[in-house]
């Protein structure tokens, strides 16, 4: 039997097998940018690159340039943490405790594990 390797999807950073052949894409990224609407349009190479979730490390499609989280029970998930990391910060503050020194810091190339 010939094997024929499956290629994989198309995007960037995405090893996925390819699902549907005709859009060379795997199984999520075409369920992606179908529900996105975006394959009735047909404009192709206009989406948005796929990124990983900053909540859960998803790889996703954004829908919109600032999109960061795979789906609204991440984005809420975030919301609700920043929400609740402001309040904490709010209460150091007030309890006048010196700044947490990790949150200048955050965004340096990351060596957390
Ligand atoms: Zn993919
Ligand atoms: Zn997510």
């Amino acid at each position: 039997m010939p094997a024929i390797p499956v290629p994989a999807c198309e995007r960037d950073g995405c090893d996925e097998p390819v699902a549907v052949l005709k859009h060379r894409l795997c199984a999520a990224h075409y369920a992606g940018l179908r529900r996105a609407g975006k394959l009735t349009t047909a404009s192709y190479g206009r989406e948005i690159a796929p990124r990983a979730c900053l909540k859960c490390g998803r790889i996703f499609e954004p829908v919109r340039a600032n999109h960061r989280h795979c789906g609204p029970m991440c984005q809420n998930a975030a919301g609700q943490e920043r929400r609740y990391l402001r309040r904490q910060q709010r209460d150091a503050e007030q309890s006048s405790t010196p700044v947490a020194p990790d949150l200048h810091n955050s965004n340096r190339s990351s060596h957390a594990r």
